[in-house]
């Protein structure tokens, strides 16, 4: 079924909370129905959300905004240690967690809590406390907007990086609608939790290490770093963690001032380093610009601080951020947050 509604506020489609609208919101909850749709009399652009988690937009949207609501759940059990589990776009990504999780399916537990929907998860590969959906992903099923058929991308063709696919690359923007997944998950993969404090939490829990009770120790660290969207706005880490060369880190070393740098070395030589750490170097955490913000216990999270910030205030605190790391590390902090 498909429902349209013109002049729609998108309030409540964001987590950042911006009150925009757009000049028409489009539903679907059948992959047969984007077949069915006139592409060509929706007005333009178009722009498909999943929950609003990762995208800030700058003012009201002049098109479509489609909707996914295909939501089903489907296990396949494939004998042995294997199960697969075909999941609608639409499903609430943590819902397909919490459900993995429910029948002891290791794999998707260190994902838990991250906001948004299957779909758009499997555009950005999500990732949080050393997993990444990549890890679980077995196929990404999709419908093509150019040529309006079913496309199965199988996991290697979704070239999966860091927050970063094939369905994201320019030319691809906008073409490919991820209609479902199929996740591969197992009976007896076991526990990864070498990340984030994640083995004293669940150490400190006590008990049988299960995937509820990775999950348990997951929401807990979370549910105190992060700020819960249904309180206030953001889109979780604004911007991605810089990756540099060896003569660009020496930079920041120097700048430094002699204090130790947090970084990851990476294959090829290159450096990892937290831009929550640079941000934080710079001052910002739990600054305040008018109803922006920077969140008090993880910088890398711009905030509507007061319920009621407008998107230029966002933007303006996002453009101070980059220029100042800039001027101090000589790194430009690119947004991990879809700017619309
Ligand atoms: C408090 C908070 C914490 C967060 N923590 C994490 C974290 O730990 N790790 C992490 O990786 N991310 C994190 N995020 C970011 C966010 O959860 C992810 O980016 C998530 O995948 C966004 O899903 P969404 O459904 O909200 O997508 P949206 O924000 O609605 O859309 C994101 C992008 O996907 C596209 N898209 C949406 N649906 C589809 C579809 N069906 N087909 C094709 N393209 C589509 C959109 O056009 C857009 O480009 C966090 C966000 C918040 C607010």
């Amino acid at each position: 079924m498909i429902t349209r509604t013109e002049n729609y506020n998108l309030r409540s489609r964001n987590t950042f909370g911006m009150d925009v609208s757009c000049a028409l919101f489009v539903e679907y909850d059948s992959a047969g129905d984007l077949a069915q749709l006139d592409w060509e009399a929706l007005p333009k652009p178009i722009l498909h959300v999943g929950g609003g988690s990762n995208l800030l937009f700058t003012g009201d949207f002049p098109g479509t905004v489609l909707h996914s609501a295909i939501r089903y759940v489907k296990f396949v059990d494939m004998g042995l240690d294997d199960v697969l589990m075909t999941v609608g776009a639409g499903v609430v990504f943590d819902e397909f967690v919490q459900r993995a999780c429910d029948a002891s399916l290791w794999g998707a537990e260190n994902l838990s809590l991250i906001p948004g929907e299957v779909g758009a998860c499997a555009v950005q590969n999500v990732g949080a406390y050393g997993a990444e959906f990549k890890d679980i992903v077995s196929g990404v099923v999709c419908f093509d907007t150019h040529t309006g058929d079913k496309t199965v991308f199988k996991q290697p063709e979704c070239a999966y990086g860091y927050r970063d696919s094939i369905f994201k690359r320019p030319e691809n923007k906008g073409r490919y609608i991820v209609t479902s997944v199929l996740f591969r998950l197992s009976r007896r993969r076991g526990p990864r939790l070498e990340y984030g404090g994640l083995k004293a939490a669940v150490e400190a829990a006590g008990g049988p290490v299960t995937p509820l009770s990775v999950r348990e120790a997951v929401l807990g660290i979370r549910r105190a770093k992060l700020p819960d969207p249904a309180e206030t706005g953001s889109a979780g880490s604004f911007f991605k963690n810089p990756v540099l060369d060896r003569e660009r880190f020496s930079r920041i070393l120097s700048a430094a001032e002699g204090q130790e740098v947090p970084h990851y070395d990476l294959p090829g030589g290159m450096v990892k380093v937290p831009a929550a750490w640079l941000i934080e170097q710079c001052g910002f955490k739990g600054c305040r610009r008018g109803g922006a913000g920077v969140w008090p216990k993880q910088p890398l999270v711009l905030v509507n601080a007061s319920g009621s910030a407008r998107p230029d205030e966002i933007v303006a605190l996002k453009d101070e951020i980059v220029a100042v790391v800039r001027a101090r590390f000589g790194v430009t902090l690119e947004p991990e947050v879809v700017i619309v």
